[in-house]
């Protein structure tokens, strides 16, 4: 077969990474002045620190008040999940893992960058990065303590590896102290990392029980 029989005129090859295609879209929203690159920084960061995280820390306040809607997230995660309003592409086939005294479970996908989008919003970077995906598995604790979160030798950690057909929740354990907070403060206290098991769920420092 002829390799030119195709129109060179017809300009270049189509990018082969979606990734320059979306910066290409950028880039000339950006020279027409349609948007500022400011703006969509801060949108970026804004769904993967503050309102995409927000859905997930709901679920998690929810299962910590509620016993039902636990057991209900512990056995059909998708379902209880979907039912507070959190579904859409990459949301389907959750599953909860729930830390207790003991056990501390830890979110990677080895693979890619598999993430629960409709709890957790977009995933961070160091979640995408090829030294989190080899480390968490190979040496989890060592990880953990990167992040600032020392456990107990005695605690068994579970590092759960996520597939386009498993994406996983963590539920951090309730902080001792935060028996008369509302669902809607509990939510507060669950970080992003906290869900993804790089972090544990805490008391702001100024709510802290006087000793
Ligand atoms: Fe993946």
């Amino acid at each position: 077969m002829d390799e030119h029989s195709h129109n060179h005129a017809d300009g270049q090859a189509a990018p082969s990474d979606p990734a320059l295609r979306v910066k290409a879209l950028e880039s000339l929203l950006v020279d027409k002045g349609i948007v500022d690159p400011a703006a969509i920084d801060a949108f970026i960061e804004a769904y993967e620190h503050r309102i995409g995280p927000r859905n997930g820390a709901r679920v998690v306040a929810r299962a910590w008040v509620d016993p039902d809607f636990k057991r209900w997230l512990m056995d059909d995660a998708t379902a209880a999940i979907a039912s507070l309003g959190y579904t859409g592409r990459q949301g389907e086939h959750m599953v909860a893992v729930e830390n207790a005294a003991g056990v501390h479970n830890m979110v990677v996908c080895t693979l890619c960058s598999c993430y629960p989008w409709t709890v957790l919003g977009l995933p961070p970077v160091w979640y995408k990065s090829a030294p989190y995906r080899s480390r968490a598995v190979i040496d989890p604790r060592g990880v953990l303590a990167e992040f600032g979160v020392e456990l107990p030798d005695a605690t068994e950690i579970r590092v759960w590896d996520s597939t386009s057909e498993m994406r996983y929740l963590v539920i951090p354990e309730r902080p001792a102290g935060s028996e008369e907070m509302s669902e809607e403060d509990l939510a507060d206290l669950v970080s992003r990392d906290a869900m993804i098991g790089t972090a544990l769920a805490t008391l702001p420092a100024a709510k802290e029980p006087a000793p």
